[in-house]
């Protein structure tokens, strides 16, 4: 399958890795956004958060067991927000479930910067 994050998981795309285990890997984002911007994918293909099924949702339990960890492996020491974007509205761009980790600095409040 010709999928970026399926290629990083197998490592055949380098990626500046953060935590790897036997079901998913955290890499840094390579346009980070915020000191800490680790993405925290499943090995196993699944498209978006559209895609979790009872069948495979013990893999995105795992990602969120682990989360606390991989944040501060990636420097995030006070704090930090867990995002996912699904689909054309959200700004999804790889069809490969991932979980953006951001910290490392104060972040604004909104999603829309009108609101600040
Ligand atoms: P999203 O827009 O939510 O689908 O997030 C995709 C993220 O992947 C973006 O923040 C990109 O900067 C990041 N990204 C794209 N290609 C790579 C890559 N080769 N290594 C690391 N991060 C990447
Ligand atoms: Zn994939």
């Amino acid at each position: 399958m010709d999928c970026l994050f399926c290629k990083i998981a197998a490592g055949e795309i380098p990626s500046t890795k953060v935590y790897e285990d036997d079901e998913i890997l955290a890499f840094r984002d390579i346009s980070p956004e915020a000191p800490c911007h680790v993405l925290v994918i499943p090995k196993i293909h699944i498209p978006s958060m559209d895609g979790i099924t009872p069948e495979n949702s013990a893999v995105v339990a795992h990602i969120f067991e682990k989360i606390p960890e991989i944040a501060k492996l990636g420097g995030a020491e006070n704090g930090y927000r867990v995002i996912s974007n699904c689909g054309p509205d959200a700004g999804q761009s790889v069809p490969h479930l991932h979980f953006h980790v951001i910290g490392g600095a104060k972040l604004p409040l909104h999603v829309f910067p009108e609101k600040e």
